[in-house]
């Protein structure tokens, strides 16, 4: 699965991704950039619909 890095500023692959919540009740997955760690966000989608 992979997500635009705000730091690489490049598409990374994500690790440690994860389905849950916003406060605003909207799926969003969260990981970590392979590269530099830092967190990424998927907002609107589950894992199940990345497949
Ligand atoms: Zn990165």
């Amino acid at each position: 699965m992979q997500a635009y890095c705000v730091k690489c500023r490049e598409k990374r692959d994500m690790t440690n991704a994860r389905d849950e919540m916003t406060k605003n009740g909207k799926p969003i997955i969260k990981g970590s950039c392979t590269v530099c760690s830092t967190g990424l966000n998927i907002i609107g989608k589950t894992m199940a619909a990345m497949k």
